[in-house]
This record gives C-alpha cells, structure tokens and sequence, in this order.
C-alpha cells in the first residue's frame, strides 16, 4: 500500500512522521513545496522525498494533506486529480470551507477517487503525539477505509456526515472556544489587577466550572506573556473568517465570535501574527482603561 503526504509543516511534519515509523504497513512518499524541507524530513524519518506533488501521489491508494488554506489546497488539487490511481483517497486536514471540500468531493468523483475532508482539533501539540482529534466528512465507504491509518495519528476519528460535513464541525469547534480565550484572557487580567495570586485562582477554577482546555493548557503562557508557539493569530483569524462567511450564508448570528475576531485583528497589528492566538492576553493587559493615556488635563 502506498501513502502521499503533502504538506511537511506544524502540523504535516508531525502526521507525516506517525505515518513513517509505522511504515512496515505502507510505502510513504512525502513532498512540500518549500525548498529543502522535504529533505530535511527525509533525513530525520522512514519514507520517501518526492519531487513533486504529482510523483508523490502517483500510484498511491492514500493522499493525506496539511495545507495552509483554500488556496494552496486548490493549487494542489490541480496536480492531485490528473494524477491519481483508480478508487484513491484524499483526506484534507486543512482548515478550509466548505465550499471547496464539495468541490473536491465532486472533482475527485470524477476521476475515479474519494475526497475526505478531515480537518483537526489538537494542535501541534496533538499532531506530535498522535493525538488528534479529526472530524470527518464523506462518503461513509471511503472512511471506513481510511479510519485505520488515521488513527496511527489521531486519538479520535469521528463520521460527520457527507463531504463538507468534517469543515462545518471545525467551524463549530472553533466557535465554541473563541469566546473562552477571550473570557480566561479578561478573568486573568482580572484577578491579577485585584492583587490575587493568579496561579492560585487558577488552581481553583480548574475544578469548577469554568474549567476549559484553555485554561488547563494556556493560563500558564498567558499569565507569563509567552506566545512564541503553537496556533497562530493569523490562522485564527483565518477560521474566523471561514465562520463568518459560512454563518453569514447561512443567515446565523455569531457576535462574540465577530468580536473575537477583532479583537485577535488588534493583536496581529500589535506584531502577534505568528504568535499563538492565546495572545488575546496581550491585548486585553496593553488595551485595559487603566493603560489608556489619560483623556484630561490634569490626568485623572
Ligand atoms: P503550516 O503553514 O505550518 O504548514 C503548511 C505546509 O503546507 C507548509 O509547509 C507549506 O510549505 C506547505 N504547502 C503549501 N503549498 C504547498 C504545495 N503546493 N505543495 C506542498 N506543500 C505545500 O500550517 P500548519 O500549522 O501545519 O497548519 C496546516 C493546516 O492545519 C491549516 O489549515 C491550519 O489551519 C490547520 N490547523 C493547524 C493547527 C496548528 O496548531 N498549527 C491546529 C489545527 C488545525
């Protein structure tokens, strides 16, 4: 059996090599379009450098890729279905729309393959763990197939329903937690400008009821103004304006996620478009009145 992996970054890099030290089962050929990376990872794991997306795809019963967003995927994509075998799978993990999975749905139709989208939940903490969360949209046959070797990757692998179906679940994801960064970025700003001992106050909303992934895996860099890692503010904004869009077709109301949306636009003009999106904390400590230049004369 033979595996593509296109797309070697945060998260690809991580998927790809899961992939590689099971690879006894299947044959890896990997690729990214970015000079020498395809070769750095070669040199570090089981698998096979790819010139191109086409070689890395041709002949190969499985395609899995992690790319930035819509366009890249549809840039790939017109590499990808000229060259595919009979009956393949594509499984996307990129955060896209919905619009562009169908379309793939139908484009890889055409060809004789299945298109999968699959995007995910975790991080690159996750992606290096194996410890993914993927939601799945298509036909029911093609993921069944698939299930196996996504979960040399993922510790959660879920149907969600015809193609398309894996992105509107992200968005739903992505809904549901842009509002609680936000909300745990004021509570600590909070807390700290009442003089309490933040990491106490922590350690006790940690069994309560404000409990959240969030505040479990991020309090900690927030409260220490690290945001040097993990998911960027400029792929949140992106999601939050694949959601926007969606919502709006869809005639839905999301004015906290609007708003977050925002407030993460003040970030990365403050310099945080690389930075993980946990860094709604710098905003809310530079944005709060009391670092506000004072409006009167005399300061007050
Ligand atoms: P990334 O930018 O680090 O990696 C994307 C890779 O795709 C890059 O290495 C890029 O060179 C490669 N690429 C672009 N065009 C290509 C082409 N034509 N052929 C081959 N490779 C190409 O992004 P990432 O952080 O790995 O995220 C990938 C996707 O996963 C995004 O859609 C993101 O929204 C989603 N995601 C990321 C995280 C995270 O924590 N980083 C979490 C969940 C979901």
């Amino acid at each position: 059996m033979r595996v593509a992996c296109l797309g070697l970054g945060r998260m690809g890099w991580h998927i790809a090599g899961h992939l590689a030290d099971h690879s006894d089962a299947h044959d890896l050929a990997v690729f990214d379009v970015v000079d020498g990376l395809t070769g750095r990872w070669v040199e570090e794991h089981n698998g096979t450098e790819a010139d191109s997306v086409e070689s890395a795809v041709t002949g190969a019963e499985f395609i899995v890729t992690s790319l930035p967003s819509d366009q890249e995927l549809a840039e790939v994509a017109t590499e990808v279905l000229p060259a595919i075998a009979e009956g393949a799978i594509w499984i996307d993990h990129s955060t896209t729309s919905a619009q562009i999975a169908c379309e793939l749905g139908s484009g890889m139709s055409a060809v004789g393959g299945h298109f999968l989208d699959g995007p995910v939940s975790g991080g690159v903490d996750g992606a290096r763990r194996g410890a993914l969360s993927v939601m799945v949209g298509g036909e029911e046959s093609a993921f069944a197939r698939v299930e196996p070797l996504v979960e040399i990757y993922a510790s959660r692998v879920r149907h969600m329903g015809p193609v398309g179906a894996g992105q509107l679940t992200k968005m739903t994801n992505q809904i549901c937690v842009v509002g609680l960064c936000q909300a745990l970025a004021e509570g600590l700003d909070f807390a700290s400008r009442a003089g309490l001992d933040v990491e106490n106050v922590v350690e006790a909303m940690l069994q309560g009821s404000s409990t959240s992934w969030q505040m479990e895996n991020r309090a900690d860099k927030m409260l220490a103004g690290e945001y040097d890692f993990g998911f960027s503010t400029a792929l949140m904004r992106k999601d939050i304006g694949l959601v926007l869009e969606e919502a709006s077709s869809m005639g839905v109301s999301l004015p906290i996620t609007a708003l977050v949306g925002q407030f993460l636009a003040d970030v990365d003009a403050m310099g945080g478009t690389t930075w993980d999106w946990c860094s709604l904390m710098e905003r809310q400590r530079r944005f709060a009145p009391a670092n506000l230049p004072p409006n009167n004369a005399d300061g007050r």
